[in-house]
Parts: structure tokens; C-alpha cells; sequence
């Protein structure tokens, strides 16, 4: 039986783990044909070789880091020579490098808008022309962080609340081209996005978080993302929260 994005080209960055991996594993599963974004190179060939051999749609590599404009550009065109026009932008990379703003960790503020904020515009940018080209989805995984702050995740917290405004008055101009943009707000997601933190005391809150709540997998998130995408081409889920029950923040 044909997956329901049989004939899809989905485009989704951050795929070599977490939210990004179980992702391009669901809509491939589903029949899309999926471009892999993300800078380890290795792990996304795995990902494809194991997409390649089972019954779904095709995947290919793209090594790419988001926040190069230029790569990003050369890769929207390999993506519709190689695959076919994209018609699903999932903008999933991201890092979350929490301490508290008096700390000072000017490179990690500057990385995480570089990756979460200026990278999701360029991504959505370069691929805008064939999106609009007969329509799509954009999903963009923003975060709980986007909606409500959170202590000691400030630059966080500002690159997430961008995601969602951004997304929003996005979804508003491109209603009318049959562009449909989804905002995904997950809470406590079990993925390596933690390992990155460089602040022992904001590692240990997010660990205790983990323990407690009972963390989404990032499998779930997918399914959701997958549903949004594969409802008729009339109704847009514009914005999603998605906490693990017992997280209460
Ligand atoms: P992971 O750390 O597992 O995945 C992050 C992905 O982003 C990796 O594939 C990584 O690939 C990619 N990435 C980071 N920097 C770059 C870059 N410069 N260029 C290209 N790719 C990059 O974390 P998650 O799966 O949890 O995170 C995915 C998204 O979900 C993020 O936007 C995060 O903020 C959001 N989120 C996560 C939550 C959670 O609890 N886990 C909760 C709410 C939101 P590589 O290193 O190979 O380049």
C-alpha cells in the first residue's frame, strides 16, 4: 500500500540524531523521498543506507552546516536535481547551550541564534521558490522555551521565542499560496541535545527534568510532525505544544 507522502520530497535538517533522525525514519517510512542535513556526515550515510533498504521512500546525504548561507543555497538546488522539488521543510536543527545570561558565554549565545534563528531563515529562504511552486509545509520546531521563559535559558529562550513569532507571521503571508507553516512546540524530548550544555548546575536541572517527567521519545514527535503534514491540503495545524504529561513548567 502507498505511504501517505508517496510522491513528497521532504528537506530535514538536524538528521543525523534526536527529533531530526526519527523524522526523516517516519515521513521516508510514510514514502517521501527525504534529504538529510546536518554536519556529521557519517551518521546521516547510515541513516540513508538504512532508508535506502527498506520499503519506504529514498534518502540522500547532504552534508551541510545550517548556518552557511552558501552551502545552503548550493544544497536547494542539489536537493531538486537529486530528488525532485521540495514540497516539506522540516527546520529541526538546533543546539540549546543553557547557563545563566551573567555568565557571559558570548560563543554559545552567538551559536545558538546563528543555528536556531538565522539559520532557520536561511534554510526556509533558499528553499521558499519551490515550496511556493505548487505548495508544501514548513514545520519548525521551535519549543516550549518559545512560549514560556525559562531561568538561565535566556539566549535560548530568545532564539525559541523568534522561531514561534517568526513562524507565525510567516504561516500569515504564505496562507494564500497553499504554503502551510506548523509551529511544534515540544517540552522534555529524550535526545544527545543536553550533552552539549557546558554549565554543570543548568545540565543538572535539565537531567532532573529527565528523570522526573518521563521524556517524549523522539519517535513521538515525528508521528506528530507526520500528522501535520498528511492532513488534506485545506486544514493547517498552525501550532503545536507537546509536553510530557508530568512536566508541569
Ligand atoms: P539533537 O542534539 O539530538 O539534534 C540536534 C541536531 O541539530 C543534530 O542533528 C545536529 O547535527 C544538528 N545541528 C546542530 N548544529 C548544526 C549546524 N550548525 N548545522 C547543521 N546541523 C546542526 O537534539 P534534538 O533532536 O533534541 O533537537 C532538535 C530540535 O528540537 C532543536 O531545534 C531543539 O531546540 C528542539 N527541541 C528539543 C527538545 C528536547 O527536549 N530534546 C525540546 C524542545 C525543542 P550535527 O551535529 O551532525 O550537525
Amino acid at each position: 500500500m502507498p505511504g501517505t507522502l508517496q510522491g513528497r520530497v521532504a528537506v530535514v535538517t538536524g538528521a543525523s540524531s534526536g527529533i531530526g533522525r526519527a523524522t526523516a525514519e517516519t515521513l521516508a517510512g510514510e514514502g517521501a523521498n527525504v534529504a538529510l542535513l546536518a554536519r556529521r556526515r557519517e551518521r546521516l550515510e547510515a541513516l540513508a543506507e538504512e532508508i535506502n533498504g527498506g520499503n519506504g521512500g529514498k534518502a540522500a546525504v547532504y552534508e551541510t552546516d545550517v548556518t552557511d548561507r552558501k552551502a545552503l543555497e548550493q544544497v536547494a538546488d542539489r536537493v531538486q536535481g537529486d530528488l525532485g522539488r521540495a514540497d516539506l521543510l522540516v527546520n529541526n536543527a538546533g543546539v540549546m547551550l543553557l547557563s545563566p545570561f551573567a555568565d557571559g558565554k558570548h560563543e554559545e549565545w552567538r551559536q545558538m541564534v546563528d543555528v536556531n534563528l538565522t539559520a532557520v531563515f536561511d534554510t526556509t529562504d533558499v528553499f521558499l521558490g519551490q515550496l511556493r511552486d505548487g505548495g508544501g509545509d514548513i514545520i519548525n520546531i521551535s519549543s516550549v522555551a518559545g512560549i514560556k521563559a525559562i531561568e538561565n535559558s535566556s539566549v535560548y529562550n530568545a532564539t525559541k521565542f523568534g522561531v514561534t513569532g517568526w513562524s507565525e507571521a510567516l504561516r500569515m503571508e504564505l496562507a494564500e499560496e497553499s504554503v502551510r507553516v506548523t509551529t511544534v512546540e515540544p517540552g522534555v524530548v529524550l535526545t544527545e541535545l543536553p550533552d552539549h550544555i557546558s554549565d554543570p548546575d543548568s545540565e543538572a536541572g535539565i537531567r532532573e527534568i529527565e528523570k522526573s517527567a518521563e521524556p517524549i521519545q523522539a519517535e513521538d514527535i515525528a508521528s506528530i510532525i507526520l500528522y501535520a503534514a498528511s492532513r488534506p491540503a485545506n486544514i493547517c495545524l498552525n501550532e503545536i505544544v507537546v509536553r510530557p504529561t508530568k512536566q508541569k513548567l
